[in-house]
């Protein structure tokens, strides 16, 4: 199961025939490169992406590492999982936070991608750390995120500071702005800014989630991006590092069932970290991003 999964079977598949070779001709790392590029391209890896990792792989491989190994096999999988993980992003990328709290993380993303329900994991995370958060609810153009946040925010146990009448309404920017207010008032650590989605980019809401920035100068901005929408996740990212731009990003859905290539590539193509990863629709299916693990996993 998992997004990941077809490019995992393939993966292993490929390894395992160069197993119980000997020497390995220029021409056996070639083919298996052909492959490794397929089931990258396949699983929808963005093509930049998936020609720099055959590169790498490929000239590794041809290099003494493999020819002078004891089992070029082994040392193979060993560079095909040691550029996995730095497509991925190398080192785990800890979160960001303010010398003097609150920190503020800002969550911006499509409608859809999950960042209501990933706020809500956040908090019970950052919860579980030792944190007091608050949640802010600026995203006031879905009609039930409001409520949805309350909801999320209830289950995990953390406060939520909800526009009501005089307190911004109508306003995401006010409500952001005042959000922070009562965060420091209330001595919160954190304040998670749940921002508003649309289903494409759109001009308005890039603009509203420039001035939230603006007003609420998040330590983090978490650009949230669902694994299952293919290679329209790479044109996402783009516009949204163009448009406010961010500093990490979240991959939601990994438990899906669609081929989770472009989660891949979002990483390479951003120039941004990876830092957490939600699987699944409850609160508990959420974990801290480690490049190494996943690659792991990838490669069974
Ligand atoms: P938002 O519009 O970005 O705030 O997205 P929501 O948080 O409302 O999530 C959209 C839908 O995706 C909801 O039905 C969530 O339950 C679901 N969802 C969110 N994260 C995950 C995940 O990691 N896995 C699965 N399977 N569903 C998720």
């Amino acid at each position: 199961e998992g997004v990941f999964s077809t490019l995992s079977d393939r993966l292993t598949t490929v390894l395992q025939g160069l197993r119980g070779k000997g020497r390995l001709s220029d021409a056996d790392i070639d083919a298996t490169a052909r492959e490794i590029r397929v089931a990258l391209l396949e699983a929808d890896v963005a093509l930049p992406v998936v020609r720099g990792f055959i590169a790498k792989v490929k000239e590794r491989a041809k290099g003494a590492e493999v020819h002078q190994a004891l089992n070029p096999a082994q040392q193979v999988v060993k560079i095909v999982n040691e550029e996995l993980v730095n497509v991925l992003g190398g080192e785990t990328r800890r979160l960001n936070l303010a010398k003097n709290p609150p920190s503020v993380i800002m969550l911006a993303g499509l409608q859809g991608a999950g960042k209501t329900t990933l706020a809500g994991k956040l908090a019970k995370w950052l919860k579980g750390q030792g944190h007091t958060p608050l949640l802010v609810a600026a995203d006031l153009q879905r009609p039930n995120a409001v409520t949805q946040l309350q909801v999320v925010g209830e289950r995990a146990g953390v406060p939520v500071f909800a526009p009501e009448p005089g307190n911004g309404v109508g306003n995401p920017v006010e409500v952001s702005r005042r959000g922070i207010e009562e965060a420091k008032a209330k001595q919160h650590d954190i304040v998670l800014v749940d921002t508003a989605g649309r289903l494409g980019v759109d001009e308005e809401m890039m603009q509203q989630a420039i001035d939230i920035r603006a007003a609420v100068n998040p330590d983090e901005v978490l650009f949230v991006v669902d694994a299952m929408v293919g290679q329209d996740a790479v044109n996402t990212a783009t516009a949204f590092r163009d448009g406010v731009g961010f500093t990490g990003v979240v991959l939601t859905k990994l438990d899906g069932d669609a081929r989770g290539g472009a989660a891949l590539s979002v990483r390479e193509i951003t120039g941004q970290p990876i830092l957490f990863a939600s699987n699944g629709e409850k609160l508990e299916d959420f974990d801290v991003f480690h490049p190494d693990r996943m690659a792991s996993r990838i490669l069974g």
